[in-house]
């Protein structure tokens, strides 16, 4: 009984990460109530998401610009990588003000029963940014997610810089909750695993 254009928008909600059905339905709902010109901002929103963004040839973190604006800061302390799996996970760690080094995307963790493996990560242009910069660059953080996976990539990684006998490698403290998100921890939690980071 609910027609076809509105279930549509209700299927495409339920299809967002953390949104049920329960929700899918209330935000659809909530737009058939709202002014014509709010849902065209929005669509229009949607619709430009990719046109403008392009991935910082540096970093590999989505961008306007390309270097991206971090990469670009002559203010960022540029002897410091911290690898994170996401964006947001960087975004996260910005929000601390504790770190104004650089940053490294891989687009991931290296998860085999999911079929990625470091071919799939931007890890080929992490080593070659290391590299290029080796004589400047004194530490790498890894900053991946405290689960399996993200420990399993820390690992991996660890093992690839590790010849580069100059740079410190750096693991983030426990403290984070075992098996969650960098994006998700509170910024207090975030920033006190990052002030502990250790030799790794
Ligand atoms: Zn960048």
């Amino acid at each position: 009984m609910i027609p076809k254009s509105v279930q549509k928008l209700i299927d495409e909600f339920s299809k967002l990460p953390g949104i049920g059905p329960k929700s899918a339905e209330r935000l659809t709902f909530y737009l058939l109530r709202s002014p014509k010109g709010d849902i065209q901002d929005l669509g229009k929103a949607v619709l430009n998401l990719r046109e403008n963004i392009t991935n910082c040839s540096i970093c590999c973190n989505i961008s306007e610009t390309d270097p991206c604006l971090i990469c670009k800061d002559e203010k960022r302390d540029k002897t410091k990588i911290c690898v994170v799996e996401e964006s947001l996970d960087a975004l996260a760690l910005e929000k601390t003000h504790e770190y104004n080094g650089l940053y490294h995307i891989l687009g991931g963790a290296i998860a085999p029963v999911e079929g990625i493996g470091p071919d799939e990560l931007y890890i080929k242009e992490l080593i070659e940014r290391i590299k290029k910069n080796k004589d400047k660059l004194s530490e790498v953080i890894l900053a991946t997610n405290p689960n399996m996976e993200g420990e399993a990539t820390a690992m991996y990684l660890s093992k690839l810089v590790k010849p580069f006998n100059n740079i410190k490698i750096t693991r983030i403290a426990r403290g984070l909750p075992v098996g969650s998100d960098l994006e998700y921890a509170d910024e207090m939690t975030l920033l006190r695993a990052f002030e502990g980071r250790r030799e790794y």
